[in-house]
């Protein structure tokens, strides 16, 4: 994650590339700033707490972190996490712009769901850095990351993955490049 990034590509007109559903991700966006401050304040604490557990504690995030700091992706929490405000049917994502991982503070309610979050998306991140995955315009490079982060997250059935795919592509990853509903 350390490696220079290349520059996104631009959305053509009227495509959608999934940033509605992580509002915050939006530069028009502004800052919190509303009555909610204070849950908003409880949300985020939570998420990072569950973050810094899932990180410490989760056999699968540690073999990942592991591995890319052995391929020169060193992952650091501050500046490779974000705890967000999302549509209520999304989890988490990747964000490929900015090589961030999404975690979606108002979805994410359960360390269980975290650990499996935390490790889908880190084995997106695992894939950008290493194999400079495509995400916007090659399907195959999308698709084997998304596998590949079913298969080895343990987060969700083929079925569920299935239901993403239909969701949207774009949906599901270009924001992130990230992960719907679960
Ligand atoms: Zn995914």
């Amino acid at each position: 994650m350390d490696r220079s990034e290349p520059p996104p590509p631009k959305p053509a007109k009227g495509e959608d590339f999934g940033y509605r559903l992580f509002p915050e991700r939006r530069s028009e966006a502004k800052p919190q700033r509303s009555f909610l401050a204070t849950s908003l304040f409880t949300y985020n604490h939570k998420c990072q707490v569950m973050l810094k557990i899932a990180l410490d504690r989760s056999p699968y995030a540690q073999l990942l972190l592991d591995a890319m700091k052995q391929s020169g992706c060193t992952v650091s929490k501050d500046r490779h996490f974000a705890c967000e405000e999302c549509d209520r049917c999304v989890g988490g994502g990747f964000d490929s712009a900015t090589s961030q991982i999404v975690l979606c503070q108002n979805n994410i309610h359960q360390q269980s769901h975290m650990n499996r979050v935390v490790t889908h998306e880190l084995i997106h991140a695992f894939d950008h850095c290493r194999a400079h995955v495509d995400w916007f315009s090659n399907v195959k490079h999308l698709a084997c990351s998304e596998i590949r982060a079913a298969n080895l997250s343990g987060d969700c059935s083929l079925i569920n993955e299935m239901t993403r795919f239909k969701f949207g592509l774009k949906q599901h990853h270009q924001v992130k490049k990230t992960v719907p509903c679960r």
